[in-house]
């Protein structure tokens, strides 16, 4: 039987969090941060151990950060489970929680945001004009409070991986940011705290999303095309499915998510579509044909 860990601590405060990491500084240990909104899976879990595997102290922080939501978003009933969380944390070698009340985070009088373009144009910053400075503002915040070596993102959020290493360098924050690769069921439906809307039914019809984008991301990598009928096929497959409706699925350059109609370059697909309650998101890579 596998032995139960200590849990890790929680902290509330910037003073607690910054108190504790200056302990393990002083012992000469780095520390890499792993940010999350909790309700936590594997896909989580995977990135704390990668934090864990490169860093000697893992700090994962819990937040759901009402300024990436729009008013009509589900901000009220985003599932939360703190106790769950904490002992799935426990683990995976998580050394301490940051779980910092909404007052800590954006207390009165609470008036910068920080606003990237390019990468956070388009794509879901297009459907949710909300998110990107909401994602950046926390983000930044969570960088400075807690001054870590590294922190880790996944990949499942690819556009937001990109948009955190632009504000990043651009902001010369003093952070390596790691991407982490999606971690799926074995159905291929990739992880997510919004996975628990899904009834049985579309639950069972989820996974077709990333079926659509394997199989236009292997006719690219063919030498298939032209492209734009390549993504109607993966639109139609995703409505056939049973999605009420697709918000976009695009190729784009992979490190700079500019559009592109040939792939010569290492390119990502990328998809958002609507199900019952739930807007799920998903992307693959795409491999330029010569390289195959
Ligand atoms: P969230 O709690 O949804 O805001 O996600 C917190 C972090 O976990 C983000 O860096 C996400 O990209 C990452 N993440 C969410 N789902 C997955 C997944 N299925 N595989 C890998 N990372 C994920």
């Amino acid at each position: 039987m596998s032995q139960a860990l200590p849990l890790p601590p929680v902290v509330r405060s910037v003073a607690a969090l910054r108190a504790q990491l200056a302990e393990w500084r002083r012992a000469g240990d780095d520390i890499a941060l792993v940010p999350t909104m909790g309700y936590l899976h594997q896909g989580h879990m995977a990135l704390v151990r990668y934090g864990k595997a490169t860093c000697r102290r893992v700090c994962a922080t819990l937040f759901v950060n009402p300024a990436q939501f729009a008013p009509t978003e589900d901000f009220q009933t985003y599932p939360r489970d703190e106790a769950g969380d904490r002992a799935k944390l426990a683990q995976a070698g998580c050394d301490l929680l940051y779980a910092p009340t909404t007052e800590e985070m954006y207390p009165e009088g609470f008036a910068t945001r920080i606003t990237v373009t390019g990468v956070a144009e388009g794509l879901c910053g297009a459907f949710r004009p909300q998110m990107f400075g909401g994602v950046a503002t926390v983000v930044t915040k969570l960088l400075n409070q807690a001054s870590p070596d590294v922190a880790v993102f996944g990949e499942k959020d690819y556009q937001q991986l990109l948009v955190i290493r632009r504000f990043v360098r651009d902001l010369d924050l003093p952070v390596r940011i790691d991407g982490a690769p999606t971690v799926r069921e074995p159905s291929g439906l990739a992880m997510s705290s919004r996975n628990a809307y899904l009834s049985a039914e579309q639950r069972a019809q989820a996974p077709e999303l990333f079926a659509a984008l394997t199989a236009a991301a292997e006719s690219l990598a063919r030498g298939g095309g032209p492209v734009e009928a390549v993504l109607g096929a993966a639109r139609q497959r995703i409505v056939a499915a049973g999605f009420a409706s697709v918000d976009y699925v695009e190729l784009r350059d992979a490190e700079t998510l500019a559009t592109i109609d040939r792939v010569v370059r290492p390119a990502r697909l990328l998809a958002a579509a609507r199900i019952g309650p739930a807007r799920l998101i998903d992307n693959v890579a795409v491999v330029p044909p010569a390289a195959v």
